[in-house]
């Protein structure tokens, strides 16, 4: 068998003191999924998952701290320590799969029934974490040297069964990087979407735009015919162009960047119909609506906007957007950055004589704008800029 060298410290210390102590008692167990996979590419792992024999009633008498997330399945969380949680899930084969998502129950099994029911070959590694050693059933260590995302067993059944797999697929694929191979390609292209929730469809956008592989989800998506599921209407073209000089940003910027050939309303629209926090629905249509605008708005305008703490995507999307106008945008930002706030306010309007009322506001707005845009900055400019726009 393979062995592999396991850094010591992090979410692995927590992995080997829970098998550790699950092993002490007699049951087999391993570090399985996505920590396996991404500890072998060389990526970042935060989150260890352990698969056992043991079965949930045991975990739970094994550790004093745990939280029984999802027994009828087998998965109970140990916290070792207040941000020291580690997820152990016993070996477990599915039931039946009825209505494309979920088993109709589970049985306990052996390890190597447990990666049957696992997705991709990539995911389906196991690892002991005490002495590298890494057990492969289903080829997941020659895929993974490969580049190939491939489900695991026969493609079109396993993506039946639970059809969010098809974007799974399609995430993990531009996420690593990788091709897909054809059995499972065919699967992805064939199986329909009807049934998968709206929750777990935005989960998986959401992770893909997160990791920076957008551009490339985009693509995959839009070339397996799955577009039209996740987003009607979408012109995948300038969405992942976009995405692709987006690169890393935060996830207003990238949905922007993703929703922005629908426009501002599309984008409204769509939003409206998803699981996504009030944030969003805010922030993305304006900055659709926004950022091809910026250049235009009077210059107080602008820098009000660029001022403002709600839209730090604003500059990333709008230079995504039109990347000849980025460094003009950074060096609206920069300024808007060493500006602050106006050194006088309306106090200092009415000291200086200025009447209550309406056009008082509109002097201070005025005078506002002009320190924003640099065109007044002493004391003196300011208050001539609002004598100018009290009259
Ligand atoms: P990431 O957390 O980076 O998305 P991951 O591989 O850890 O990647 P999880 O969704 O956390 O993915 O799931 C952990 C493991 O559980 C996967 O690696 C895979 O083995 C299995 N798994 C998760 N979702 C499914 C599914 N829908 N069908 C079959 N197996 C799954
Ligand atoms: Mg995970």
């Amino acid at each position: 068998m393979e062995r592999v060298a396991v850094p010591h410290d992090g979410v692995w210390a927590d992995g080997r003191a829970v098998i550790s102590v699950l092993r002490a008692a007699g049951h087999e167990s391993w570090i399985a999924g996505g920590a396996v996979r991404d500890l072998l590419l060389g990526r970042a792992v935060d989150e260890i998952d352990i698969a056992t024999a043991a079965p949930p009633e045991e975990v739970e008498r094994l550790f004093p701290r745990t939280v029984a997330v999802g027994k009828a399945f087998g998965v109970v969380v140990v916290v070792l320590a207040p941000g020291h949680e580690v997820e152990v899930a016993t070996f477990r084969a599915d039931g039946l799969y009825i209505d494309g998502r979920r088993p109709t129950g589970v049985r306990f099994a052996s390890a190597q029934e447990d990666v049957q029911r696992r997705d991709l070959t990539v995911n389906a590694l196991l690892l002991d974490p005490c002495d590298g050693t890494i057990a492969d059933h289903v080829g997941g260590r020659a895929d993974l040297a490969a580049g190939v995302v491939r489900a695991v067993g026969d493609a079109a059944a396993r993506l039946g069964e639970d059809r969010l797999r098809v974007l799974r697929a399609l995430r993990f694929a531009a996420v690593l990087g990788f091709t897909v191979e054809t059995a499972t390609w065919q699967a992805v292209c064939a199986c329909d979407l009807t049934g998968v929730s709206r929750e777990r469809v935005v989960a998986e956008l959401g992770k893909a735009l997160d990791s920076g592989a957008g551009a490339a989800f985009c693509r995959l998506c839009a070339a397996a015919g799955r577009l039209q599921a996740i987003t009607p209407g979408l012109d995948p073209g300038p969405a992942a162009s976009v995405l692709e000089r987006l690169g890393l940003a935060p996830r207003e910027a990238t949905l922007a960047a993703w929703l922005h050939p629908l426009g501002a309303e599309g984008a409204r629209a769509w939003l409206q119909v998803q699981p996504a926090p009030a944030s969003w629905r805010r922030d993305v249509p304006w900055l659709i609506a926004t950022a091809p605008a910026l250049a235009a708005l009077p210059a107080g305008a602008r820098q009000r906007h660029l001022q403002d703490q709600r839209n730090p995507s604003l500059v990333a999307f709008a230079s995504a957007l039109d990347p000849d106008k980025a460094d003009i945008y950074r060096q609206w930002q920069d300024l808007a950055g060493k500006r602050g706030r106006c050194p006088l306010g309306a106090a200092d309007l009415l000291q200086a004589g200025f009447a209550p009322g309406p056009q008082l506001g509109q002097a201070l707005r005025a005078m506002e704008d002009a320190w924003l845009d640099g065109s007044a900055s002493s004391p003196e400019e300011l208050l001539h800029c609002a004598r100018q726009h009290a009259r």
